[in-house]
This record gives structure tokens, C-alpha cells and sequence, in this order.
């Protein structure tokens, strides 16, 4: 699985469906190793956000795409020891805005934008590449990091769980804090996104044919990265040549 270059940062690429804890595994195995983590949904929400503050309309893929272009992007690490590279634009942090429920809405007419997807993958790669110099490594996770951004990924992992094990995680977070959760709606939601992933037109939710997959419907979020950190460990006893 490992193709690694001696001199290169390795790229580990996550892909699966929404909840299904891409996030949380993704920034303990790049803390494991040491390396940045960069969660992509960051940026097609931090664009559905700044979109809908200007009042754009989201079908409008042109205008979209030019406000795109028109901001400055930034990845910064804000937590974590360093670990996880947020989102900034125009100077500003998003972290909070962009977990409101109308981006999450709306996200997906940015996400099916077609010039949008080439001009955030080309944003993407570029990010991936520097940071895995500079920091001996990445793990980038998103819905198309295995098929499209970098499909030549030292490591490339699709993650799965069932659409009722993922509602009831996001069901039991919620409770855990306080907050006001119906099982049912968490559910449809979850089934709604999986399908805008599955059925865009462009760059769409699916396995690589080389990811490995692991499905995490009976396993903790901690077992899954370990069991990706072996993966990688083996590959390198084999190579010789990762850390
Ligand atoms: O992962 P998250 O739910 O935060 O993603 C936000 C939005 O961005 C979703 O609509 C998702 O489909 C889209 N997305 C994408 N490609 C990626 C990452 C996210 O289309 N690589």
C-alpha cells in the first residue's frame, strides 16, 4: 500500500460519509505520527458560509466559484499542539460559524459546484504537498482525497459505518452535551447527505479500488486509528523506508 519516496512527506488520505468520525481518527493518527491533519468539508463549508453572508445565490456556480477566488485561504493550527490546520478566511477564523446548520444545508450545492471542487482539489493538493515537507507528513480526510486530490496517497483509507450507528454517535454527543437531539431527524439527515455525496455528478463519494476499508460500526474511534497506525507501521517494516 505504501509508495512512499525517501525525501517525501507521506500522505495519508481518508475518505468516507458524513459521521462517520473521519475527523476525530484522522487527527489521532497524524498526532501519532506526528504529521498535520487538514480536514477538507472545512472548505466547502467556510465558502457556503461566506456565501450566504454575502446573500449570493448557491445555484449561481459562476458566482460562486468567482467569490472563491476572491477570498484569501489560510490553514492554521489553532489546537491540538498544532496538529489540526483550520480553516481561515480573509483573516478570519470559521471554526464556529461554519458548524451552523444552515452551511451544512447548504453545503452541498457548493460541493456539486464543478469549478469550485477544481479550484479548491488545485488549493488542496498545493496544501497537502508543502505540509508534508514541511512536517514529514499529512492525513487529509474528505470525500474525494482518495479518488481526485491526491489519488497516488501513500496510505488511502475508506471509512464506513452503518447509516444508524453514525446517527446514534451524533445522538449521544449531542446528550453528552446538553443539547436537544430527535434520533429520527439525525437519521434522515444523515441518509440525505450520504445521498448528495454518493450521486454528485462530480468527484462523488466512493472506495478506491487500492483504500483500504474499514468499517467501523463495532469498533471505537481509537481502535480504528490504531488499526490504521499498523497498517502503516507494517508498510513501512516492509519498505524500509517511512518513519
Ligand atoms: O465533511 P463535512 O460534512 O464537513 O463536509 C461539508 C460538505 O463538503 C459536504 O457537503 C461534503 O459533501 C462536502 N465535501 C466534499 N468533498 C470533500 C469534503 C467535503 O464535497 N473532500
Amino acid at each position: 500500500m505504501t509508495k512512499h519516496k525517501p525525501g517525501q512527506g507521506l500522505v495519508i488520505a481518508i475518505d468516507g460519509p458524513a459521521g462517520v468520525g473521519k475527523s476525530t481518527v484522522g487527527g489521532l493518527v497524524a498526532k501519532s505520527l506526528g504529521y498535520k491533519f487538514i480536514n477538507t468539508g472545512e472548505m466547502y463549508r467556510a465558502l457556503t458560509w461566506k456565501g450566504l453572508e454575502r446573500g449570493l445565490d448557491l445555484n449561481d456556480h459562476a458566482a460562486v466559484l468567482a467569490l472563491a477566488k476572491s477570498l484569501s485561504w489560510e490553514f492554521k493550527p489553532v489546537e491540538d499542539g498544532g496538529t489540526t490546520l483550520k480553516t481561515f478566511i480573509d483573516g478570519s477564523g470559521v471554526t464556529m460559524q461554519i458548524r451552523e446548520e444552515r452551511v451544512s444545508v447548504n453545503s452541498s450545492l457548493v460541493a456539486g459546484n464543478p469549478g469550485v471542487r477544481r479550484f479548491l482539489s488545485k488549493l488542496q493538493r498545493e496544501l497537502g504537498v508543502n505540509k508534508a515537507r514541511e512536517a514529514g507528513g499529512i492525513v487529509m480526510e474528505g470525500r474525494d482525497i482518495t479518488t481526485n486530490v491526491f489519488p497516488d496517497a501513500d496510505v488511502k483509507i475508506y471509512l464506513d459505518a452503518s447509516p444508524e450507528e453514525r446517527a446514534d454517535r451524533r445522538y449521544r454527543q449531542l446528550k453528552a452535551a446538553d443539547q436537544e437531539a430527535d434520533r429520527d431527524k439525525i437519521l434522515a439527515a444523515i441518509l440525505k447527505r450520504d445521498l448528495n455525496d454518493l450521486k454528485r455528478e462530480i468527484n462523488p463519494l466512493k472506495q478506491a479500488p487500492d483504500a483500504l476499508l474499514i468499517d467501523s460500526t463495532s469498533l471505537t474511534l481509537r481502535q480504528v486509528a490504531d488499526k490504521i497506525l499498523r497498517r502503516i507501521r507494517r508498510d513501512a517494516r516492509r519498505g524500509g523506508d517511512v518513519q
